[in-house]
């Protein structure tokens, strides 16, 4: 056992919200231990999920559009893929993000402790390290930021290198020519599309009647009839029943949610990725030691200033439940750091902060891209909440025409309620298309700022960019877009 470690705040868990709420405890003046079992911080968005995917889903939606050039007058050889070099170009992005965070967590004199840790009591953890020693960390305050694990199917082949969850789908082993998708959700369809692009074919099992639950219908089908070629099959209310190794690959077998035969009989794959949601991380960290309560499925509970039940104990990120996303656990982040800096510093400002965004956005980096924030028609459908659509087709912007990329839109929902009276605030947009991902944030803002049609109509966009079909779809809404037909009187 190493000696003790005394600090004022204990982070553990070193992914996006972990290592923002180590940086920001720093900055705010405090002594901070950060502890992460891997030997690089950023967690599984920096290391094995959001960048190293978007590095890949980069290449791919390059060669995806100057496949389509020679339409163009512009004609390419067709593409040769060397995959280590790829895996290589997308280990440097990582590596890269990874070190920046390692030099500004020494500029901060953070101290970065590598091992799996424990809670011991309410006022300790141990840290088991990679050389076999334990080191035993003091803490006044600590922020749990452990975050969330691939659920693993139970009867897909163990140790098989052709079955895989996003992890191993990143590393890039293999160019299969057959993949399956278990699980039509975000990864399960942003993986896809880099497997597609560099050869495969594509089918994907999904137990509820459409993909990319959570999205508008009309958003998602839009992408939908643009990826149809890359599938052989798409198989909706369906379920994988069992799976086994061979040496041809694995064979899987199918059956209809209700029981029934599937439409599809065996199949052969050199491929499977099981993406089928993630788990909470919460069960593994002894937090009962500390007092922390646990739910059965791994969550901790928090109030809005991310306190658990033991008042000096914080939590952050996935483990403290949906949605699973970095941006959220930035955000609570530096909430947590900042009640825990008040606190202990004595400043009543800093120890009134609290988690309040209004929304949080969502993005599928697929190719459209799908984005959306607030509430969603489909949503707003079901709860039974009145609202006005404003809806920018891409085929009336001349920026999304002059990129070859027309086949998306935006849309603007607006409180329809009587007490608006025909001029509600953005309650929730959506957009598919070409870097809807990047423009989604402004509707976000809007939401926040308590924006309505005339306020983001009468904002100036720049021409023509694909961020004005945000303005326009406002217009729309307003009857004043005079870049669509006149409304309809
Ligand atoms: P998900 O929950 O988004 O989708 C999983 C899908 O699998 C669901 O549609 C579900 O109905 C289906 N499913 C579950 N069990 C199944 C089974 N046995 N057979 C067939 N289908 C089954 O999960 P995910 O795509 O694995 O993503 C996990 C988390 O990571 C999410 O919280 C997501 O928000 C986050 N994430 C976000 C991004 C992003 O923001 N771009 C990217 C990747 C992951």
């Amino acid at each position: 056992m190493k000696d003790d470690l005394d600090c004022d705040v204990l982070v553990l868990g070193a992914g996006p919200g972990g290592y923002s709420a180590a940086f920001r405890a720093a900055d705010l003046g405090l002594k901070v231990v950060l502890v992460e079992r891997y030997p690089t911080l950023g967690g599984v968005c920096l290391n094995v999920g959001c960048i190293p995917s978007k590095a890949l889903l980069h290449v791919a939606a390059v060669m995806d559009e100057v496949s389509h050039f020679e339409a163009l007058g512009i004609t390419f050889a067709p593409p040769t893929i060397d995959l280590a070099r790829l895996k290589a170009h997308k280990d440097k992005v990582i590596d890269r993000l990874t070190g920046g965070l390692a030099a500004m967590a020494k500029m901060r004199q953070v101290t970065v402790l590598q091992g799996r840790g424990e809670f011991v009591d309410p006022n300790q953890l141990n840290v088991e390290r990679a050389d076999g020693q334990t080191q035993s960390v003091k803490f006044k305050r600590a922020i749990i930021a452990a975050g969330s694990e691939a659920v693993k199917l139970p009867f897909l082949p163990k140790d098989d290198p052709r079955v895989v969850t996003s992890t191993g789908a990143l590393e890039l082993r293999q160019a299969p020519k057959r993949m399956l998708i278990i699980g039509g959700g975000i990864i399960g369809l942003e993986m896809g599309t880099v497997y597609s692009t560099l050869g495969a074919r594509l089918d994907v099992v999904e137990m509820q009647d459409s993909l990319m639950q959570g999205a508008d219908r009309d958003l998602v089908k839009v992408w939908q009839k643009m990826n149809a070629p890359r599938f052989d099959h798409i198989l909706l209310k369906t379920k994988t029943v069992s799976a086994e190794a061979t040496p041809e690959g694995i064979k899987v077998k199918f059956e209809s949610a209700d029981g029934t035969p599937a439409a599809l009989p065996e199949q052969t794959y050199d491929l499977v990725l099981q993406a089928v949601g993630r788990v909470p991380n919460g069960k593994k960290i002894a937090a009962d030691r500390a007092g922390v309560a646990v739910s059965d499925r791994g969550f901790i509970n928090v109030d809005i200033q991310m306190r658990t039940n033991v008042p000096h104990i914080f939590a952050i990120g996935d483990v403290v439940g949906q949605p699973m996303l970095a941006h959220k656990a930035v955000h609570e982040a530096h909430v947590a750091a900042e009640v825990i800096a008040g606190e202990l510093l004595g400043d009543a400002q800093l120890s009134q902060s609290a988690f309040n965004a209004r929304v949080i956005p969502s993005v599928a980096y697929t190719d459209p891209e799908i984005a959306w924030v607030g509430l969603t028609e489909d949503d707003a459908k079901s709860r039974g909440i009145k609202v006005k659509k404003g809806l920018f087709p891409w085929s009336a912007s001349g920026r999304a025409i002059a990129n070859g990329r027309d086949e998306g839109f935006t849309k603007l929902l607006f409180d329809d309620s009587d007490e608006a009276h025909g001029h509600g605030r953005i309650l929730g947009g959506g957009i598919v298309g070409t870097h809807a991902g990047d423009m989604i944030g402004e509707v976000a803002l809007a939401i926040e700022m308590g924006a309505d049609a005339v306020d983001i109509g009468k904002t100036i966009h720049p021409h023509p960019t694909l961020g004005e079909s945000i303005g326009l779809a406002a217009e729309a809404f307003e009857g004043a877009c005079t870049d669509l037909p006149p409304a309809r009187k």
